[in-house]
């Protein structure tokens, strides 16, 4: 049985108490124990801060990027140990846990490669500068100097690997040491790949350490300059935030969270954007299960053409073949825990109550290759409601699974934005079709509803990659129930590490300090 290991003040720490196993999801096999009994929280924070903080502050982004680089090789570099524990701890296929493991590493290539342009410096001019009195005897400019604290990540267990390159990609680039704390129920792949970076020696002492387990006090501890980074359900988010201390100290938080994404086929839409909007909803609804913060869990269609969306759709996930990853037909694993499952299958019944089940069954089934009445595997499972702004269910309940709801609407942007505004915000909307007007109608609609909108058109079609990929250059985030975090987006994710400073004074004084004109 493997214990996982915290790594802290400079040591490897394992616990002799206070254990939850992790189980393998497609047999039920206990594959290893987690607890972080006994780890020293005000140590670990002290360590961060004196030794790891420094260190990484004494660089220039260029140099950070260095790291940023080197953690990524690393990652790479080991990619097939990681898919093989991804697929043992997590139940994904190759190319689901490729998903999170080369994700991560290229999220870290590309932060590398934007901190490099950076350049030798060690803290950043924003934008322009601007004149606030009669002449530029007086001017502002804004600055970005690294925070003196440290930056605690915990992160949601479906993106074991990306969740933490993510996050160290752009707190490590701002110059702020990491504690990192992976979700309990796949640590056992997120452990290897945060042993792998720290065993490399690729990074600073103190910038990067482990918590495996639980956090203890350590939030308690956290105080004006650190940073917590919270990716996980919308209720745990509720609850980290409400800390006394966190609200006292004013920590800053960022919190990305549940969505109820949505996919949007537009009444005038190309063949080339209707066979891409069918062929995302169904990878968006099945890769990792549905176990995505981005999947799609509503779709909107005119309703004249719902009946025709649904034969489409239903045919393609009806090729899916749910099981153990390890046997080679099977194309969708089963969902990461027992509990996973029990949510998904209350979810869809609470769904069921104002949709019709038109696909699947929403319950658990036996999986390919897998002994008969174990695994947690759920096959695809579409839902059909007839009046979409009557579904409230479908409008609040995230059910973390392969499932969606077919939604209809009367083919007007104004409708299709107002109804998906009722999820209270969301981290993608995908949109397909070809009328530029309408687009642009929904986006004025819909704009603040959602932190990404991915237009799916003839034009983009060979291009478009799935609404579903958080792509380091673009932002991660939405407003309301997405948490309201803003992650990622080259500048916007790195910045959340980082103190802006008005700078004021002589423009030749303020442009001196602020780097520019070198
Ligand atoms: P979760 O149950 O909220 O847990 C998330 C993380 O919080 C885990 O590491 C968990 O640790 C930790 N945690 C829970 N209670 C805590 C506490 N009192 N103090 C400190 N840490 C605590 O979420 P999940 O089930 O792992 O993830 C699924 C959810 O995450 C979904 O709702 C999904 O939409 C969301 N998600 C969002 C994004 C995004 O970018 N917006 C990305 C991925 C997932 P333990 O595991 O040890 O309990």
């Amino acid at each position: 049985m493997t214990t996982l290991r915290s790594y802290v003040h400079g040591a490897w720490h394992e616990a002799d108490a206070g254990f939850r196993p992790l189980v393998d999801p497609s047999t039920e096999r206990e594959i290893a124990r987690v607890s972080s009994r006994g780890v020293d929280f005000g140590r670990v924070l002290e360590h961060a801060r004196e030794v790891g903080g420094p260190a990484l502050r004494a660089l220039s982004f260029a140099e950070r990027a260095g790291l940023l680089k080197e953690t990524s090789r690393v990652l790479r570099e080991n990619r097939d140990e990681l898919l093989e524990l991804s697929r043992v701890n997590t139940g994904t296929t190759t190319p689901d846990g490729a998903f999170d493991v080369d994700g991560a590493s290229g999220t870290l290539a590309w932060y590398a490669g934007f901190g490099r342009r950076l350049g030798d410096r060690s803290w950043l001019a924003e934008g322009d500068g601007v004149q606030l009195a009669r002449t530029e005897g007086f001017w502002g400019q804004h600055v970005l100097v690294s925070r003196r604290g440290v930056a605690v990540a915990i992160n949601a267990f479906n993106f074991p690997v990306w969740g933490f390159a993510e996050k160290a990609a752009c707190a490590l680039l701002a110059g702020m040491p990491m504690i990192v704390k992976p979700a309990t129920a796949t640590a056992l792949v997120a452990e290897r790949a945060v042993t792998l970076v720290l065993e490399a020696g690729v990074l600073p002492e103190g910038a990067l350490q482990l918590v495996s387990g639980g956090t203890g006090d350590l939030l308690d501890r956290l105080g004006p300059q650190d940073v917590l980074a919270f990716t996980g359900s919308a209720d745990t988010a509720r609850t980290l935030r409400d800390r006394e201390n966190l609200l006292a100290a004013c920590t800053r938080i960022n919190v990305e969270a549940d969505s109820l994404n949505a996919a949007v086929l537009a009444p005038e839409h190309s063949d080339a954007a209707h066979e891409l909007f069918l062929r995302d909803v169904a990878r968006e609804m099945t890769q990792k299960s549905g176990q995505k913060c981005t999947a799609v869990r509503r779709i909107l269609v005119p309703a004249k053409l719902l009946a025709a969306a649904q034969e489409a759709l239903a045919g393609r996930l009806a090729k899916v073949v749910t099981g153990d990853p390890a046997d080679d037909s099977v194309t969708m694993g089963p969902l990461a825990t027992a509990q996973q499952l029990r949510d998904a299958e209350d979810g869809v019944a609470e769904l069921a109550e104002e949709a019709e089940i038109v696909h699947g069954t929403g319950r658990r089934a036996d999986g390919t290759g897998a002994p008969e009445g174990k695994g947690y595997f759920f096959p695809p499972t579409l839902l059909r409601a007839g009046d979409a702004r009557a579904a409230g269910a479908v409008h609040r309940r995230e059910v973390f699974g392969p499932v969606a709801t077919l939604l209809p609407y009367d083919g007007s942007p104004a409708d299709a934005a107002a109804i998906v505004a009722l999820g209270g915000g969301t981290l993608v909307t995908s949109v397909y079709g070809d009328d530029p007007e309408w687009i642009a109608d929904f986006l004025a609609g819909v704009g603040s509803s959602t932190g990404r909108l991915y237009v799916g058109s003839e034009a983009s079609a060979s291009e478009a990659p799935g609404s579903g990929i958080a792509l380091p250059q673009s932002q991660h985030g939405g407003p309301g129930r997405a948490g309201g975090g803003e992650e990622l987006g080259g500048l916007v994710g790195v910045a959340l590490y980082l103190q802006r400073v008005a700078l004021q004074g002589h423009r030749a004084e303020v442009d001196r300090l602020a780097g520019k004109g070198e």
